[in-house]
């Protein structure tokens, strides 16, 4: 099932060019009072609202897709984890790149670790990516997406994609630059996840799914998450070694070589097979003229 939120707080079945209006299952979530338990309420709770949306979908009110806003499949999740360095030939571009490496030596992901991005920074796809510094080089990063259902830490390869309830198109925005990579990625609007969720049954290996994006028409990254150095399974059990994982955690799974710059103006194209397909307009953020000095 394609899972939407879309026009601020409703929910929705995809279904082709439609999205049915499922928002009344929302009920299925049981009121809850501070302190808040940690994780997105949704998806703590995505076995019930999902049973109710299927009970309502052949009565739902249909709308056109196109006529809808798009928003973060998870709304509030307590963290997002990215992985570093991820894709062989990334790891070889970033070698090569300056402008990537930023003097830094470019080593493994087992030797770096992953890293946070502020939950501020995410957005979804009906909502432009914000150009904070325009004088600094600012790139685009596909990504796979999970999105994790079930609370766990120490979590065993075995059973790690139990605790995946489904995927989405991640894009890793990212300023260049000597900063640690959980500052310069965490600036708001820098995370996108779209255009929905894709429960995790209708992904037979997400190990095994082609990724693409496009700036304005021209092809600029294409993968595979066959190239992954640690494969989905991998990632969730290394991330839980350190985190517990809890319900809506996002963990962006790295990106492929061809990440490169993108400028107010500019449109991008993300895609991944069986997950879907989404546009992200790139804008100017007016309120920050030029990047600080001395940072
Ligand atoms: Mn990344």
């Amino acid at each position: 099932m394609k899972l939407c939120r879309f026009d601020n707080d409703r929910l929705g079945i995809v279904e082709g060019d439609e999205v049915l209006d499922v928002s009344d299952a929302l009920d299925a979530i049981p009121p809850a009072r501070w302190p808040f338990p940690v994780g997105d309420p949704l998806i703590i709770h995505l076995e019930r609202v999902l049973a109710r949306a299927l009970y309502m979908a052949s009565s739902a009110p249909r709308r056109p897709l196109a006529g809808v806003q798009l928003h973060a499949p998870v709304a509030n999740p307590s963290k997002i984890i990215g992985a570093p360095i991820n894709y062989r030939e990334h790891v070889e571009e970033a070698r090569r790149d300056p402008g990537i490496s930023h003097g830094r030596e470019i080593k493994t992901i087992g030797d770096w670790g992953l890293f946070l991005k502020a939950t501020s920074s995410l957005i979804g796809p009906s909502e432009p990516v914000r150009v904070r510094f325009p004088d600094r080089r600012n790139d685009h990063e596909i990504e796979l997406a999970l999105v994790i259902g079930k609370r766990g830490t120490r979590i065993p390869r075995a059973r790690a994609l139990e605790h995946v309830c489904g995927y989405a198109i991640g894009l890793d925005m990212t300023v260049r630059g000597p900063e640690l990579p959980s500052f310069r990625k965490s600036i708001d609007t820098y995370s996108v996840l779209g255009p929905w969720l894709v429960t995790s049954g209708e992904i037979a290996n997400p190990n095994d799914l082609e990724l693409s994006l496009a700036v304005n028409g021209k092809i600029r990254q294409r993968a595979s998450t066959r190239s992954l150095d640690y494969d989905c399974e991998r990632l969730i059990e290394f991330a839980s070694r350190f985190y517990t994982l809890h319900p809506g955690d996002v963990i962006m799974t790295g990106t492929p070589d061809g990440v490169g710059p993108v400028q107010p103006g500019d449109v991008i194209v993300a895609e991944v097979a069986g997950v879907g397909r989404m546009e992200v307009r790139v804008v100017a953020d007016s309120s920050e003229p030029a990047s600080p000095r001395g940072v």
